[in-house]
């Protein structure tokens, strides 16, 4: 009976079997926290309030396909800014900076050259979901608003 008792105890935890690896915050290096949004797992930086979204989540964060294309065509690369270029935290090659549809003022995203995913500052997903007015019911905005006020 002890035998068996001890064998049980070897099981590795629980979350190792979870699929998805945390990945560590571009701009503080602090490990993120997957955080659920309207059912997509995304990552959350607690310290800075940024989030990252692996490639494919905004287009389930987005329920409109046809607004949804028509916001990821409009992605540019910025091949002059200034601003410093974030290391993708999945395989740390430098980012590059997206502009954002043609709004002023200018929204720039980090993506990720292998199309790993895009990384936003804090309040810039809600910036660009309230741009591109995808989420008509406001649900994910409820939601960012949520987290970032507590
Ligand atoms: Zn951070
Ligand atoms: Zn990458």
């Amino acid at each position: 009976m002890t035998q068996r008792r001890s064998e049980y105890n070897m099981l590795p935890p629980f979350h190792f079997f979870h699929w998805r690896v945390p990945v560590d915050c571009p701009v503080c290096k602090n490990a993120m926290i997957a955080l659920e949004l309207a059912e997509v797992e995304v990552d959350y930086c607690t310290a800075c309030g940024g989030i990252w979204l692996d490639a494919g989540e905004l287009e389930f964060l987005l329920a409109d396909a046809e607004q949804t294309k028509e916001l990821l065509d409009s992605f540019k690369i910025d091949s002059h800014c200034t601003e410093k270029r974030r290391k993708c935290p999945i395989c740390l090659k430098r980012m590059q900076k997206i502009i954002v549809g043609p709004s002023r003022p200018v929204l720039l995203l980090d993506k990720c050259p292998r199309g790993d995913g895009l990384w936003f500052d804090k309040d810039e997903l809600q910036d660009i979901l309230n741009r591109a007015k995808l989420d008509k019911d406001n649900k994910i905005q409820k939601l960012l608003a949520d987290i970032f006020s507590g």
